[in-house]
């Protein structure tokens, strides 16, 4: 095994490959620990209209939500991408970073982390298509585009969007919260996927200061009294234990990171006691607060004529509004599918077949359901017990249903005419209740297993240290206090980013 590094990353997506970067560029001997294959050159990782048949396979982890009633006992996986780039090497490829009051619930609970606070990382992170603007970045590792509008789908969800008094926004990055407009992607000039690996890692490969391990899973972290010192690993030549200088960073996702925790005996005392894990440190959240965006996949209809091939991701636009006027932020979002697009029971109810079914998916983006990640067995490969409560609290099923009757009444309008021929998913307004609890499912945006937080309760400190540990940090989804009102690529790679400035400032 190789040996000499200041720090250790475990995990090369979103978080883990941004503070792996910036912690090597500021003159550190990085390794980054990556329990899938390297996805630098695949062709169906960079062919962005691939990206939904990545969520099953070689690529993905394989996770399940635990069923529950109020999503009538379906089974909801949960992909989380396994390969280097993790999940953004996998992902539906939108970046959207939310807005002010987003990061304003976070900073409540974490100082320090406002939007103001957020900004220049978020800059840091970009190089946006339309160049440094005040609110956006121009140089920055991830390319983001902008899609063509030609596509008659995009066009109708403009104008949809317009005839129900919503503004046509120009960037919804930009300074605009709320209305229809043209998305943001992580897909490169040329029309391929730009992942976290790609922007991040990429460049600085053959660097005699990084050394990137794929195919090797971390198995828990390795102490000495009170500080973290090093991580045992499993991969191509067998179990070996890698030590780091200065310290650990754990960046293996909402899912993952706090797994690697409870594993090392840092979570609740009494659930650790029952599988016979010893504790080092009694943390009583680890695994608590898992939140994500219940999303409905989706509502179908069928067009006046064919859809034609899909077009970069399949989809093109981002619609987002208010459930009730009186909130004081955007609470859902909705995008195009230029294509069906289901849950298994909605195949089973509805006739989809037809080149001429689109869809559209619609999130409840301000959602208030909380969950949790237990570990079943001591055993590191074990299924997790992986329970997000979706629609348990009542204002997102609410909120959802007011959306699904939205976007009907959107599609039937003059803006979506003469693309518009009949309703499929749901045939109409009738127990819409029982249609949103049919096709509830994953935004996949699961996070806050590991919050930080100014509170004694909260794991991790708001510069990202583990509470009690010396020479350990989380730089990923876990770390989330409250679900930003957005997609979590954008903010968990802004993490990433403030990770290595407090790290080297506090190591
Ligand atoms: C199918 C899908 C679609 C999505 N669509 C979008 C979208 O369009 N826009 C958006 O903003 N967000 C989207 N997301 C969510 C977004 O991609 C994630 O929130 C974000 O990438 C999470 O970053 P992370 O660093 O926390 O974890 P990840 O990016 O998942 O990285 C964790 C990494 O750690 C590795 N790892 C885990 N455990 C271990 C271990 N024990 N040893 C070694 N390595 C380990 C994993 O293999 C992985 O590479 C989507 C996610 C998925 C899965």
């Amino acid at each position: 095994m190789p040996e000499g590094f200041d720090y250790i990353v475990i995990g090369s997506g979103s978080g883990g490959a941004a503070v792996a970067r910036r912690l090597h560029d500021a003159g550190a001997r990085v390794a980054v620990i990556e329990a899938g294959r390297s996805t630098l050159g695949v062709a169906e990782i960079e062919d962005p209209s691939q990206w939904f048949g990545l969520q099953s396979g070689a690529w993905d982890w394989g996770h399940h939500y635990t069923p529950t009633e109020r999503i009538l006992g379906r089974d909801i996986a949960i992909p989380r991408g396994k390969g280097l780039g993790g999940s953004s090497a996998t992902n539906a490829m939108m970046w959207y970073r939310g807005v002010p009051a987003d990061y304003a619930r976070w900073d409540a609970v974490a100082p320090g982390w406002s939007w103001e606070d957020c900004l220049p990382a978020f800059k840091a992170s970009e190089r946006w298509q339309g160049g440094e603007r005040a609110l956006r970045g121009g140089s920055g590792p991830l390319e983001i585009t902008r899609p063509d509008a030609d596509h008659p789908l995009t066009q109708a969800m403009l104008k949809g969007g317009a005839a129900m008094g919503l503004p046509v926004i120009e960037d919804p990055n930009g300074p605009e919260p709320l209305g229809v407009g043209l998305a943001n992607f992580n897909i490169d000039a040329a029309g391929r996927r730009h992942t976290s690996a790609a922007a991040y890692l990429a460049p600085i490969i053959g660097s005699e200061r990084l050394t990137v391990l794929t195919e090797t899973l971390a198995l828990g972290l390795i102490f000495e009294g009170d500080r973290a010192t090093g991580v045992q690993v499993s991969g191509p030549e067998g179990v070996a234990d890698l030590t780091a200088s200065i310290g650990v960073i754990l960046a293996a996702g909402a899912l993952e990171t706090p797994r690697l925790l409870m594993l090392s005996g840092i979570g609740s005392e009494a659930a650790l006691a029952r599988l016979g894990i010893a504790v080092r440190l009694k943390s009583e959240a680890v695994g608590q607060n898992l939140q994500d965006h219940p999303l409905l996949r989706a509502l179908n209809f069928r067009a006046s004529t064919p859809l034609g091939p899909m077009k970069g991701n399949g989809g093109g636009t981002l619609t987002i509004w208010k459930s009730k006027a009186e909130l004081p932020q955007a609470d859902l979002l909705a995008f195009p599918v230029q294509g069906r697009s289901a849950v298994p029971a909605l195949w089973e109810q509805y006739d989809l077949e037809g080149d001429d079914v689109f869809a559209i998916g619609l999130g409840v983006m301000r959602s208030h359901s909380r969950g949790e990640i237990r570990l079943t067995s001591a055993d590191p490969a074990a299924a997790l017990d992986i329970q997000p409560n979706l629609l348990s609290d009542p204002r997102d099923l609410t909120a959802l249903i007011q959306g699904v009757e939205f976007l009907m009444e959107m599609v039937g309008s003059d803006g979506f005419q003469p693309f518009f021929k009949d309703h499929i998913a749901p045939r109409s307004t009738d127990d819409i209740e029982t249609f949103v609890r049919r096709s509830c499912s994953t935004f996949f945006h699961c996070c806050g297993t590991v919050q930080m937080g100014a509170d004694d309760d909260a794991p991790v400190s708001p510069r990202l240290g583990v509470k009690g540990i010396r020479g350990l940090w989380v730089a990923d989804a876990s770390v989330i206090p409250e679900i930003p009102a957005c997609h979590t690529h954008a903010p968990v790679t802004m993490i990433g980013e403030r990770a290595a400035q407090f790290i080297l400032e506090d190591a």
